[in-house]
């Protein structure tokens, strides 16, 4: 007989632990289940500004706080990846440990961030997937922005505010994102657009010097020196549990409204990988106390 909780959260990152910690104080029994280290993508921030209450904290010591916090109100937390989910009443979860019953599931599996793949930027510092987080640690110094989306337009915009000078490179000759951002970013007088430019090469020993480019529509190869690049090639959700639930939508995000219900009765969804506008820490804790709450009205037949 598989061991039942009433909640089996999957994932333990911020919205995970927060729907841990929020399904623990209505007295639920709670698993979460984590396959690499808790915290989630803001473990690895060097420093967190923008979470209320929690000025200059490291996003390691802000894992810490949350894993202990959950941990202390009751949360059983179990290093474990889940290989396959059944949905049901019960629900039934299997991990590379052990196999689980739930009443209700949460599924806070977060996503990644598309890198591009050179040598050296999972190490080196310097390489960074968030302005907003991390900006401030770049005021005027020299910084790129890889992505020609939404997400490097309005960052190169934010760091041209902070940063001496902005280079946005982009392999096309066309933006994908708005055009009133391009504009924007256009008129800004410490910000060059490297159009029908790659990236091919990272340059630094431990920290970012530099970046070696190539224009795709002359083949020319130049270096530019930066302090700093912010990568903002896209977003992976990482949802192939929920994709093999059928609960994703075709770019892989799960559709749930503000409710954080998902299609599947009892499966509730929090965090990076629900389908939404605004991706920050603090909503990402949001999401995960109205997804407690939503699972613990689904335990008790609400
Ligand atoms: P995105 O729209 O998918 O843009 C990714 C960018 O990275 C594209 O310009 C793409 O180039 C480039 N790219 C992808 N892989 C690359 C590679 N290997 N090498 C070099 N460049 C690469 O992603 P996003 O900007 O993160 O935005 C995601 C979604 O959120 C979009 O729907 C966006 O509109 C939305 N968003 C909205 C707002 C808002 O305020 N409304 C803000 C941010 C994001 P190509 O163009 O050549 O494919």
């Amino acid at each position: 007989m598989n061991e039942h909780f009433d909640i089996v959260i999957v994932g333990g990152g911020p919205a995970g632990l927060t729907a841990a910690i929020y399904a623990r104080r209505a007295g639920k029994s709670v698993l979460v289940l984590e396959k690499e280290a808790f915290g989630g993508q803001i473990a690895s921030s060097p420093r967190v500004d923008n979470f209320p209450g929690c000025y200059g904290v490291s996003g390691a010591e802000l894992a810490e706080r949350l894993f202990s916090q959950a941990e202390a109100l009751g949360a059983r937390v179990e290093l474990e990846e889940v290989l396959s989910i059944r949905t049901g009443a019960p629900h039934s979860v299997t991990t590379d440990y052990g196999a689980y019953t739930a009443s209700a599931l949460v599924l806070a599996t977060g996503m990644k961030h598309r890198t591009l793949g050179l040598p050296g930027e999972e190490t080196l510092g310097g390489v960074s997937y968030c302005a907003v987080c991390d900006g401030a640690f770049f005021t005027g110094k020299d910084v790129a922005v890889a992505g020609g989306g939404n997400t490097a337009l309005q960052d190169a915009l934010f760091l041209s505010d902070l940063c001496r000078h902005v280079t946005v490179v982009h392999r096309r000759d066309a933006f994908r994102g708005d055009p009133i951002l391009a504009e924007a970013l256009a008129k800004r007088a410490n910000v060059t657009l490297r159009m029908n430019t790659v990236i091919t090469a990272l340059r630094g020993e431990t920290a970012l010097t530099g970046l070696a480019l190539r224009d795709t529509a002359t083949g020319a190869e130049s270096e530019l020196a930066v302090d700093g690049l912010f990568q903002a090639v896209g977003q992976q959700p990482q949802t192939a549990l929920a994709a093999a639930l059928g609960l994703t939508g075709a770019d892989g995000f799960l559709p749930a409204g503000e409710d954080c219900r998902t299609a599947a009765p009892g499966v509730f969804v929090a965090g990076d990988c629900r389908a939404k506008a605004v991706r920050q820490l603090t909503t990402a804790c949001a999401d995960g106390a109205v997804a407690a709450l939503a699972a613990c009205a689904w335990c008790e037949g609400r």
